[in-house]
């Protein structure tokens, strides 16, 4: 979030703010929870404070914004769905603050688990060093993640929107991996040809949701998120076709194959992956939420 000139208000003020805003939340079904983390976005207010109500008392609270620009704000996020994540801008993912913008997807908690599994395939089949691809890197989280636990391998992150990479490098930078991530624009391996045949691992969370149902999902997703990162065609699976036909020639012998995928794809994404030839030990691995949500294969 852009800081400004701080802006002054008192506990009561702020106290009387908070109670509104907590019951204008449940009234539009939104978890009230977004309220404080809003205001410890805005303030030096931590989580304890705010849920003692300690603050009340105090007779001044720095804010980057006046009461007004807060109401704007906050009737961005009732009125107009925007997801809390892009108005503060921020979202905590693993050992993470990653920054957010709209150019983005706000990265998931079930993505975690695809950083532990490629960690897992990686400690596991001697792939701790070397090139690993992380294709469509959006925000960057999986680049990050991968890079924080992997401390000998260099990431190639990805990404065919020059605004997601921005973000992306901004939280290399911000987080200090910028000399562990390089960044390149394009569409999926293709800028990264002049290293085809030398990958130890690729991990990429595609757009895998089917057309028709990215405009049905949820306010905050179909309206405010980029379905360029959602959108995985007719039957969702467009992206992952093309990971399935084209990693082969990019990953070296032995090498992981690791992807994202949606409740319903596993048997149709586990089939492709037998068919194509290249690949062995193809494995399903669930979410916390028990649903099929990740693809993991090797490179014969
Ligand atoms: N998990 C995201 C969602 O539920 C979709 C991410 C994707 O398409 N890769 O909206």
């Amino acid at each position: 979030m852009v800081k400004q000139q701080p802006k002054v208000v008192s506990g009561m003020e702020l106290w009387q703010w908070r109670n509104v805003a907590i019951q204008s939340a449940i009234a539009h079904s939104i978890s009230p929870i977004e309220v404080d983390w809003l205001l410890q976005a805005i303030t030096d207010l931590d989580k304890l404070t705010l849920r003692l109500e300690s603050f009340k008392t105090w007779t001044r609270i720095e804010m980057c914004f006046s009461l007004a620009e807060l109401n704007q704000l906050w009737e961005k996020r009732l009125n107009h769905r925007v997801p809390i994540q892009y108005l503060v801008g921020v979202t905590p993912w693993r050992k993470f603050q990653i920054s957010v913008s709209d150019a983005v997807l706000i990265p998931r908690p079930e993505t975690e688990v695809l950083v532990d599994l490629a960690v897992t395939a990686a400690q596991g089949s001697g792939l701790q060093s070397g090139h690993w691809g992380d294709l469509g890197t959006g925000s960057g989280a999986i680049a990050l993640g991968l890079a924080e636990v992997l401390t000998n391998v260099t990431i190639h992150a990805v990404d065919v929107s020059p605004a997601a990479l921005a973000v992306a490098q901004t939280n290399a930078n911000n987080l200090g991996f910028v000399n562990r991530i390089k960044f390149y624009q394009g569409s999926w391996w293709q800028p990264l040809e002049p290293l085809k045949g030398k990958f130890v691992g690729m991990v990429s969370n595609p757009p895998y949701i089917p057309s028709e149902t990215v405009l049905t999902l949820q306010p905050e997703v179909v309206n405010h998120e980029p379905h360029l990162a959602l959108d995985g065609g007719g039957d969702g699976l467009d992206c992952i076709r093309h990971l399935i036909t084209v990693s082969p020639e990019y990953l070296q012998s032995g090498g992981v194959w690791l992807i994202e995928m949606m409740d319903g794809q596993a048997d149709t994404v586990k089939q492709l992956l037998a068919e194509n030839g290249n690949y062995c030990n193809i494995n399903i691995y669930k979410d916390l939420a028990g649903i099929e949500r990740f693809a993991v294969a090797f490179k014969i």
